[in-house]
């Protein structure tokens, strides 16, 4: 199994929470960008891979011939996911067509809330009528796997308006939720106002109801934060949980293999710059030794249902958190609430 993820560093608007590599005064950049990641791409000599993921930033500001474009140049395994973040302001039936036609298997859609002033609170631009007007390009299209993904814990979502997020997205019929507690990142709007700052018990409340209805609805929990409909777990976030090669393209992009992790220039300018000049456009790596592999995995895993092998963990005095299937250890829902607690009593020589 080999993944290729391609970084998109665009946004129309920066939200208030987020901290990831992508900026939202730089689509002069996006038809060179596309060059550069072709660019990139070429350079490279990648296995067939059996998963792709466009992220960002906001990939479905690309054109579908210009995603078209970047799909082609990465050889893919028959049948290989290929998935597409999709913020619901800048998608429509047509684009969501053309995506399909160019090759995306998969969408997933970043619709966070249903509730406009928890939207509002959260930065966002669209409104939840946005989100089923996406939901149907993204049925009409084709796609048969596709991704809801909901935040919660932002400041003034009340329990009941997370449960009519949750029972709104339940309606659309979803094979995959991604739900996230919302946190705060360092040098972002939110980390700058203590105010917003979410509160843990709320969210613990808040996640045990996701579990609750995501599972009355049919959607299983198969990582900590992701419920899906058999046969609809997304196999590239699978890859990463497994510790799979993967090569990140473009800026800011992370890349594994064998041990060995590195990652992108930063900015957009920089990356295009560095292809420009012929010059490799990683920034920064690291070797991981075997110990440290040997607990990024059990850590990875015990996020997961598949759970650790039970020799690796210990379990004293945390019966609630965890149950034995066959000879593995898998977190509970209380234990999935306390995973990193959890995480702390792995013992990779176990
Ligand atoms: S749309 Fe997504 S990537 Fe862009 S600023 Fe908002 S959270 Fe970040």
């Amino acid at each position: 199994m080999f993944g290729v993820y391609v970084h998109v560093p665009f946004c129309l608007r920066r939200c208030d929470y987020c901290a990831f590599a992508t900026w939202d005064d730089r689509g002069h950049l996006i038809d060179d960008y596309v060059a550069g990641l072709l660019r990139e791409l070429a350079t490279l000599d990648l296995a067939p891979a059996s998963s792709v993921f466009f992220g960002g930033g906001t990939p479905s500001l690309l054109a579908p011939a210009q995603l078209g474009s970047v799909i082609d140049a990465i050889t893919r395994l028959p049948g290989a996911e290929v998935t597409v973040e999709c913020n619901p302001d800048t998608v429509d039936a047509g684009k969501l067509a053309g995506y399909r036609d160019a090759g995306a298997t998969r969408v997933s859609l970043g619709v966070q809330s249903m509730v406009p002033h928890v939207l509002a609170a959260l930065g966002r631009t669209h409104l939840p009528a946005n989100v089923e007007r996406a939901v149907d390009g993204i049925g009409a299209a084709g796609f048969a796997s596709w991704n809801l993904d909901l935040i919660y814990g932002s400041v003034g979502e009340s329990l009941a308006d997370w449960r009519h997020t949750l029972e709104a997205a339940l309606r659309l019929s979803p094979p995959h939720v991604s739900a996230y507690g919302l946190t705060v990142e360092a040098g972002t709007p939110l980390a700058a106002d203590p105010s917003r700052h979410p509160d843990d018990d709320d969210e613990a409340d808040k996640y045990v109801l996701a579990d609750e209805l995501l599972g009355a609805g049919g959607l299983d929990s198969y990582e900590v934060s992701n419920w899906a409909r058999p046969g609809h777990e997304c196999a590239h976030n699978q890859l990463y949980w497994s510790q799979g090669d993967y090569r990140g393209i473009g800026c800011a992009a992370h890349s594994h293999q064998s041990g060995r992790r590195w990652w992108n220039v930063r900015t957009p300018e920089r990356y295009l710059a560095m292809l420009a000049a012929g010059e490799s456009v990683e920034a920064a790596g690291e070797d991981l030794d075997r110990p440290t592999q040997a607990l990024e995995g059990l850590q990875l895993a015990l996020r997961t249902r598949r759970g650790v092998p039970a020799a690796a963990l210990d379990t004293e005095g945390i019966d609630e958190l965890i149950e034995a299937r066959g000879d593995r250890l898998v977190l509970t829902r209380q234990g999935r609430l306390l995973a990193n607690e959890v995480a702390l009593r792995l013992r990779p020589d176990g």
